[in-house]
């Protein structure tokens, strides 16, 4: 069987990966000059988004037995509203390496795949379509489903981020929500060493969103020394749904088949699962049980959609409650301790309750 993997990222080489051990040597076409030329970031795993999986990694090794390590527990995530902080600790997930670094995960995933990689090309499918009995669309972004009119787009984000270098705890995040510089979205930093971390605004909107301005607002709200050591700024990063993953001879995995669950943002476990389990049905001679084994997280996408829309109707007032309700005790060890459920019920009650109560502040 000849199989094409359009884009060498987290979703097209986990793909790979797994076809290799079913005995299948897939081509793969990448964009880009080397597998993970893109700036460097670190990103977050949290196992409260990813349950019922309790810890990702050694899911992804005991089901697919694809070893892949993280930079760093994450242990700690600081919430910082327009007034005050709340602390979450706990075994939260892991802080990943993206991009142009040593350990960065498409850098792993490359070094465990023996597959061809042709580089330095935008390809289209079709490009490919000929001289394929299986393509797997794994680009990363919304342009080849929305060119087989198949994409649906929920959220478009604007992102503006840097590398700063300073002193970090490696095993905590830290978020702001605060609309004055991240107007219905929020700023992070994740470091992924000691002394470099990455931080970023994600704020939504199609036009005039004036990324420079959040970002210089930003940084000088930010209380503890930092240099900036490279800037990169993403408009139009569009979270959607694909109405079907596999169309005649077509798969669609990672963000290209709408694996970013929209209420963080978050793609990376959900990409690598994506081509895992488009490998497994491809093996199969079965491209639908693909579907049918992504349906879980299909349907976890409504309930993360949901989460997205309340945080993007607050405003200080309401991210001043929020920490206040983060704050109490038990509400921090109920988030640590007993992730999705809570977060589904969480995007059932929030709203309203939010909603009365915002004028305590
Ligand atoms: C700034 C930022 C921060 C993020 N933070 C987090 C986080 O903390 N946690 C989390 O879980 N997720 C996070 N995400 C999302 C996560 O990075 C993505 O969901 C994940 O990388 C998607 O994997 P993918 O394989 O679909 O795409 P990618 O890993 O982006 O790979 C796509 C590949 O396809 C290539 N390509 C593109 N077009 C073509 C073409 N036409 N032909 C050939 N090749 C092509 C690209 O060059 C790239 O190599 C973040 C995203 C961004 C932008």
């Amino acid at each position: 069987m000849k199989v094409a993997i359009m884009g060498a990222g987290l979703a097209g080489l986990s793909c790979s990966v797994l076809l290799e051990q079913y005995g299948v040597l897939p081509d793969i076409y990448e964009a880009q000059y080397k597998i993970g030329a893109r700036f460097t970031n670190g990103e977050a795993i949290m196992n409260i988004l990813d349950f019922p999986v309790e810890d990702c990694f050694n899911y992804l090794d005991r089901k697919y037995e694809v070893k892949l390590n993280p930079i760093n527990t994450l242990e700690s995530l600081v919430i910082h509203g327009p007034k005050d902080s709340a602390l979450i600790e706990g075994n939260l997930g892991y802080i990943t390496a993206r991009g142009n670094h040593p350990h960065a995960l498409e850098v792993q995933l490359g070094d465990i795949s023996k597959a061809p990689v042709f580089t330095n090309n935008y390809y289209t499918i079709d490009d490919l379509k000929a001289k394929y009995d299986v393509i797997v669309v794994a680009t990363g972004n919304s342009n080849e489903p929305k060119r087989q009119r198949i994409w649906e787009t929920d959220i478009v984000a604007n992102i503006i981020g840097a590398s700063i270098r300073g002193t970090f705890n490696p095993h905590q995040a830290e978020v702001w929500l605060n609309d004055s510089y991240a107007p219905q979205g929020y700023c992070f930093l994740l470091p992924y060493h000691n002394n470099i971390a990455s931080l970023c605004i994600a704020v939504p909107g199609t036009a005039g969103v004036n990324l420079e301005l959040l970002w210089q607002k930003f940084l000088e709200s930010l209380h503890f020394e930092f240099n900036v050591k490279d800037t990169f700024t993403l408009h139009s990063f569009e979270i959607g749904r694909n109405k079907t993953l596999v169309t005649e001879n077509l798969m669609f995995v990672g963000n290209a088949g709408g694996f970013v669950m929209p209420f963080l943002g978050f793609g990376q476990f959900t990409s690598m699962l994506s081509g895992f389990e488009a490998a497994i049905a491809i093996a199969n001679g079965n491209m639908q049980s693909y579907i049918d084994a992504m349906q879980p997280l299909i349907d976890s996408y409504y309930p993360s959609l949901k989460m997205r829309r309340v945080l993007a109707g607050m405003n200080n007032n309401k991210y001043n409650l929020l920490i206040k309700i983060l704050q109490n005790k038990y509400a921090n060890t109920t988030f640590s301790k007993f992730p999705i459920p809570i977060l589904k019920l969480v995007a059932n009650v929030i709203d309203p309750f939010i909603a009365r109560n915002s004028e305590l502040n």
